[in-house]
């Protein structure tokens, strides 16, 4: 029996399984694979060494979680100083719902490495890559788990992941990782996924509220490749972006911010700071802007009860894997925000990634008009189809899409049935 007090206890865990709590509540499932959806189905921890610059080693701590198997599964790798196994484990487990939510023939998986990524060198990086790579190989596979980017993690990383595990079996494997250089059979378009996902998620909610995006004020948290590539998108779409930030703190322009020039601004100063066209902004101020849109794109539980009340916006966009509380939540519907759930709203990159797949395993790639076309369609379908429930059942976007994901994995399940 599965105790009260389990290893991959930890805060977002638990946000996570309230919602999933919350959403089943209203459905008539079979307790037992409800139950059982509870709990991840497979957790490596591993330490690894890793030789560092000075001569020195140390040992780091790495997961992969593979949430449940009922497909092959699918999720980022994600490098931090906050990853645990419950992390991990939470994370896995919004991969389920997004993938199932979409329809992707996945379920959900994540990874890490606790370490700090802005501390280590390139080549430090590399080894600690390579290694944790050696360390999950048991565990991943092209046809059983597919690791990708996440937070801290880029093509770079894929490549010398697709590399450590194509030696390892002695010839290439490119459809091991997806999100990886289109020089070894990456997907055009993947980079840019998950931005790009969003601000179609984004077009079809401002139909919706009948919102002009040309001249809407939008609002990001985060700079890294899904901060930056909304901005971008929306600055395209004639949205007036008007505050960025990252770790080192905020930009703020009520006139617009050239996001182009910030791009390669940070390109080469690494960080947002001293951008001299903007003011600078905390993070405290940045969610207090009033502006239309809000997107958080950065880490989880940044939208909590204590900053719900001061948060200004008409769209709530979560770019951000788990960015808001439940409490949050209530509060700004309460405020009449229309949240945008990040199992829809930032789904755009493993669409993109299964898409890498499918070329990879038929060696037949496809343009980038085709890419993009494709993901609109599906973000839009998916949309309308969360809209559509949302509705019907007299509930929120969240909630409806935790129901139509749920609902997929627990048909996956009842329909394989129980072994033995
Ligand atoms: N890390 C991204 C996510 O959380 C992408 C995962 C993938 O492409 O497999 O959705």
């Amino acid at each position: 029996m599965v105790g009260e007090k389990t290893e991959w206890e930890s805060p977002l865990y638990q946000m996570v399984v309230r919602q999933f709590n919350k959403a089943v509540e209203r459905m008539k499932l079979d307790p037992g694979i409800v139950e059982r959806l509870r709990y991840p189905q497979r957790s490596l921890i591993v330490t690894f060494p890793v030789k560092m610059d000075n001569g020195q080693v140390e040992i780091f701590e790495g997961y992969r979680v593979q949430h449940t198997l009922s497909m092959p599964t699918k999720g980022g790798i994600r490098y931090h100083q906050e990853v645990t196994l419950g992390e991990i484990t939470a994370l896995a487990m919004l991969m389920t719902w997004k993938c199932a939510l979409i329809g992707l023939p996945f379920s959900g998986a994540k990874g890490g490495v606790r370490c700090n990524p802005e501390q280590l060198s390139m080549a430090e990086l590399e080894r600690l890559t390579r290694r944790y790579t050696a360390e999950i190989t048991s565990m991943i596979g092209p046809d059983s788990d597919i690791p990708a980017p996440d937070i801290s993690t880029n093509e770079q990383v894929m490549a010398w992941m697709m590399d450590t595990y194509s030696q390892q079996k002695g010839h290439a494997v490119p459809e091991v990782v997806t999100g990886k250089p289109v020089s070894i059979g990456g997907s055009l378009g993947r980079y840019e996924a998950t931005g790009r996902g969003v601000v179609y998620v984004i077009t079809e909610a401002a139909k919706l509220l009948g919102m002009n995006l040309n001249g809407a004020r939008a609002v990001i948290q985060g700079f890294g490749n899904v901060g930056s590539i909304t901005a971008k998108q929306l600055a395209k779409m004639g949205c007036k972006v008007i505050a960025v930030s990252d770790i080192k703190g905020g930009l703020y322009n009520p006139k617009g911010l050239d996001v182009k020039d910030l791009i390669n601004y940070v390109k080469q100063n690494q960080f947002l700071k001293g951008y001299p066209q903007a003011e600078p902004i905390t993070h405290e101020e940045l969610f207090e802007l009033p502006c239309d849109i809000l997107v958080p794109a950065a880490l989880s539980n940044q939208i909590t009860e204590k900053n719900a009340l001061k948060i200004n916006c008409r769209l709530l966009a979560e770019g951000a894997d788990g960015p808001s509380t439940l409490e949050a939540d209530q509060i700004l519907r309460d405020k009449g925000v229309l949240i945008l759930p990040d199992i829809l709203c930032n789904a755009g990159g493993v669409i993109v990634s299964y898409f890498e797949w499918v070329q990879d395993l038929q060696n037949y790639f496809w343009t980038l008009k085709q890419i993009n076309n494709r993901l609109r369609r599906i973000l839009t379908r998916a949309f309308r189809n969360v809209y559509e429930r949302s509705h019907r059942e007299k509930t929120n976007m969240r909630m409806a899409a935790l129901m139509i994901g749920i609902g997929r994995v627990v048909e996956a399940k009842r329909v394989r049935g129980l072994y033995p």
